[in-house]
């Protein structure tokens, strides 16, 4: 989202040409813009018959220089610069640095990107609270451009005062996802989850190294992960970042975590109104590989083609799920370890679809899981989530393939194949004389148990 997208009637036809999620970015805008932002997607949801999960991304630690008199420096190449801990430069020559944790961690030798690797400098000498660095790239650098420095941990914490305040708002707004920026370790995504409380689900982006190193265990502390390119490719060598993408859906998909390739998809749409072929290649890649979606930031949020640059994605997708080739890339998970019951049952599922050519597998959820289940199985049939809780829905529907419905609360076994039955044929995913697959977690209400699959003829009884 941004100001490109932000007029109502736009959203609703964003919501018509494919959108299944919106992400607001609180790097930019104030929070009563974002307010209004979430009202009218809400608003949008009911036309558009879909449930439309709303993630809200922090802005996250992100070092930035301070201010410079007149409002920039000119970098030469060669030349010798002054950094220190400032929040204005004190002198010509002296790049502020508002971040004193930054000196505690540099050492000459360190490379420090800035203006998201436009420009860079190497250090020569480092204290605790100033630095010599030579200019490696020069270039015009402005006041608060970011500043990146690969490859090493920073002593700060996910979340600045800034993030705390705006994830109570964000909370409180009712999203159904809360993005974490710049996440390093494991223990940055432990305390953003003690301060979520289960009020939404937590998406850790993958943008630092250090977060790379430690990919299982963020993965498996994380509900939904982002590879958020932009930044990933600032940290890295760009030849890095296509074999991360690869490792992180595969462990994402492992997992059966919802999985997101971000930024640069169709970047040149944010001014021209078509992309280039490396571009719908690159989103085809994503898509190929299995990622459950596919983002947009600028040439939505502040492009001149926002509708046609989701018309366009929504494009390549689908021709990508035209290819039987794709189909059979997608291997599902059989031969993971660490199996449980409730993974042998949506992997039965899944091959039950196959061999009787259902039409749909059906997962009755609460918490979500039994659908995420279903979901990592990368089925050949639509999979249609069944759940009475508003924000379970809207969070299933970035999951891979599923088609998200708000149902009544069920309560027994019957009344839940009954609705089945219906729901099937309403949604238009199956009709009389189709089989489709239904699986759930028995008893209903307890979380997290997937381990009932029946078979069910559509108008048959059975
Ligand atoms: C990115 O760096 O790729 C990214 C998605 O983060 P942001 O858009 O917040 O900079």
């Amino acid at each position: 989202m941004g100001p490109a997208s932000d007029p109502p009637e736009r959203i609703h036809m964003l919501c018509d040409v494919g959108v299944d999620a919106f992400r607001i970015n609180f790097s930019h805008g104030e929070q009563e813009q974002h307010q209004r932002r979430i009202a009218a997607i809400r608003q949008a949801e009911a036309p558009a018959g879909r449930p439309i999960p709303i993630i809200a991304d922090l802005q996250g630690p992100k070092i930035r220089v301070g201010e410079f008199a007149g409002g920039a420096l000119e970098l030469r190449y060669g030349q010798t610069l002054g950094l220190e801990v400032a929040t204005q430069a004190s002198r010509e020559g002296v790049i502020p640095l508002p971040h004193a944790e930054l000196f505690e961690v540099i050492v000459p030798g360190d490379v420090l990107k800035l203006d998201d690797g436009r420009l860079q400098v190497t250090v020569v000498e480092a204290s605790r609270n100033k630095a010599t660095v030579k200019v490696d790239v020069g270039g015009k650098l402005t006041d608060h451009k970011g500043v990146n420095l690969p490859g090493r941990t920073l002593p700060i914490s996910a979340l600045t005062s800034k993030d705390r305040s705006d994830l109570a708002f964000a909370l409180d707004a009712g999203v159904d996802y809360v993005a974490l920026s710049f996440v390093q370790t494991p223990e940055d995504v432990e305390e953003a989850r003690a301060l979520i409380g289960g009020r939404a689900k937590l998406i850790v982006k993958l943008e630092k190294p250090s977060a790379i190193e430690s990919l299982e265990k963020i993965v498996s502390l994380s509900d939904a992960l982002m590879i958020a390119r932009g930044d990933l490719g600032v940290e890295l060598p760009p030849e890095s970042v296509p074999i991360i993408q690869r490792r992180v859906v595969r462990a994402c998909r492992t997992a059966g975590k919802p999985v997101i390739v971000a930024t640069h998809m169709l970047e040149s749409m944010i001014e021209a109104p078509t992309p280039t072929r490396a571009e719908a290649s690159d989103v085809a890649t994503a898509v190929y590989q299995g990622a459950d979606a596919v983002m947009l930031s600028a040439e939505s949020a502040v492009g001149r083609h926002p509708q046609t640059a989701v018309a366009i994605m929504d494009r390549i997708i689908k021709a990508v799920e035209a290819d039987p080739e794709h189909w059979s890339q997608l291997v599902n998970t059989a031969s993971e370890p660490r199996q449980t019951a409730a993974d042998a049952i949506s992997f039965s599922a899944r091959n039950i679809a196959r061999l009787l050519s259902c039409k749909a597998i059906l997962a009755f959820t609460n918490t979500g899981s039994t659908a995420l289940r279903v979901s990592r199985e990368r089925p050949h049939c639509r999979v249609l989530s069944l759940t009475s809780n508003e924000q379970v829905a809207r969070q299933l529907s970035l999951a891979w393939g599923v088609h998200s419905v708000i149902t009544k609360e069920i309560s027994n076994f019957s009344d839940m194949i009954e609705h089945a039955e219906q729901l099937a044929v309403q949604e238009g995913v199956a009709v009389k004389g189709d089989t489709v697959v239904v699986t759930a977690g028995l008893p209903f209400g307890r979380p997290g148990t997937t381990n009932m699959l029946k078979i069910i003829h559509i108008g048959e009884g059975t």
